[in-house]
């Protein structure tokens, strides 16, 4: 059994933590707060000064949110009942319902109170402090701060300095994002989105309702800026936004997320779902299992647990980011006549009445289980037979983390 090294030689002055946290998104806050609750010291550092602003995400979650975490009223800023999707050629797919199918969230507010929730079960929170290094068992911070700690949790973003810093495989496979928020007050509770190469390279384009703005978003794999400045030409978009953010949005989890004493969790894990670039959602709940097996670990003093996570997070959300991954590069695959046929499919009224049944933009498995059994939804895909034949070897080559994606 191999046990964590309890103390730093000479070092008697530093503070000491059972588990560093460097990054409070929420999944940062969301390990923190389960740590702490089972009485672990635990610190939370974040380089901003106020972790979750400017606010680099739309927020929109769908109604599964509600399955892990509850949403407070002041969080939430519009409620999300259907979607429309338009194809190259401006055909429309178009899915509405009475049911509330996810919210648009405001994340400072919500990583605020996250968190504060984190604070509040004994975790301590130090913003403005830059993760640098981590190094026999010592975190070296901006400012000259160290502390040592037994255990660290990356959650600090694609961009993830603790992955660099203990050498994890890169994330292979990842888009840029930008959004620009307009006041305007929204007409309607539907999202738009925008399928097509010319328009969006690798992703999609989009349209949100939020409160009193509208946003308009876009993700490429490439250009992302010329794309997003023509995307805007296009629907004739030209006062000046009230803000503009964005970010990388992994595809793709890592190929490790477990090494030494050190845990990736969230984006920095590539806990991300590849068709809607949506990761708050699975962030959280890859989290809470790391912390878990953090706690584990501690308890037994037994370092080999932690790799208990990655056993547990691949049980638990692997398959569905797995379908997501797949079905991201089965779109990616599409040329644009191909997407319009896919589209015009899809708004068939028996296709559009089972996805209102089973739609579900987080857990793509079920969703794809429940069409398997009814020949009536899938039948009409086969139209797309030579383009899935044409683009197998792609889909899966793209799948595999042992060959170049
Ligand atoms: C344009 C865009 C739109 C999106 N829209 C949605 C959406 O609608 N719905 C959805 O679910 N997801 C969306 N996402 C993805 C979502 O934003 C992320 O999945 C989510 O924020 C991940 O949470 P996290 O806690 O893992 O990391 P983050 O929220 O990225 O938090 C990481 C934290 O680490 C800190 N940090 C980074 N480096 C350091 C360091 N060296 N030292 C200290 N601190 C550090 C950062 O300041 C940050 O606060 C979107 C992303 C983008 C880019």
């Amino acid at each position: 059994m191999a046990r964590f090294k309890k103390c730093v030689k000479g070092k008697s002055s530093m503070e000491k933590y059972d588990c560093l946290i460097v990054g409070a998104g929420p999944s940062g806050s969301t390990a923190a707060k389960h740590i702490a609750k089972k009485g672990y010291k635990v610190l939370v550092v974040d380089s901003r000064g106020k972790p979750g602003t400017p606010q680099q995400c739309s927020g929109l979650f769908s109604r599964n949110i509600l399955d892990i975490i509850s949403l407070k009223k002041n969080e939430i800023l519009c409620e999300i009942k259907g979607a429309r999707i338009y194809s190259p050629s401006m055909k429309l797919f178009e899915i509405k319902t009475k049911k509330t199918q996810g919210y648009v969230v405001d994340r400072t507010i919500f990583d605020a109170r996250l968190l504060d929730e984190a604070k509040s079960a004994g975790a301590k929170i130090r913003t403005k402090t830059r993760f640098l290094k981590y190094d026999k068992n010592i975190a070296y911070f901006s400012g000259g701060y160290n502390v040592s700690a037994k255990i660290i949790i990356g959650a600090d973003g694609p961009n993830s300095v603790v992955a660099k810093n203990f050498g994890f495989p890169e994330l292979e496979k990842k888009i840029s994002g930008i959004i620009k928020l307009y006041p305007e007050k929204p007409k309607e509770d539907v999202v738009e989105l925008y399928l097509s190469r010319k328009t969006a390279p690798g992703f999609f384009a989009w349209k949100i309702p939020r409160k009193n703005d509208v946003e308009f978003g876009i993700g490429t794999d490439k250009n992302t800026k010329q794309y997003f400045d023509r995307f805007l030409l296009a629907h004739n978009v030209k006062k000046k936004p009230k803000a503009t953010t964005g970010g990388i949005i992994p595809l793709k989890w890592r190929k490790e997320t477990v090494r030494r004493n050190c845990l990736l969790v969230g984006d920095a894990a590539g806990h991300t779902k590849a068709t809607t670039g949506g990761g708050v959602v699975l962030g959280i709940r890859a989290a809470k299992i790391a912390a878990d097996a953090v706690c584990d670990a501690l308890q037994k003093d037994d370092i080999a647990i932690l790799s208990t996570y990655e056993t547990k997070w691949k049980k638990e959300i692997g398959r569905d980011l797995k379908y997501a991954l797949l079905i991201r590069n089965f779109l990616n695959s599409l040329n644009d006549s191909e997407i319009d046929k896919l589209v015009s499919i899809s708004s068939q009224k028996v296709v559009v009445d089972f996805l209102k049944e089973k739609g579900d933009m987080d857990y793509p498995t079920k969703m794809i289980f429940a069409a398997i059994k009814r020949p009536k939804i899938w039948l009409p895909y086969m139209r797309l037979i030579p383009a899935i034949l044409k683009n197998i070897f792609y889909c899966i080559q793209h799948m595999d983390h042992n060959k170049k994606a």
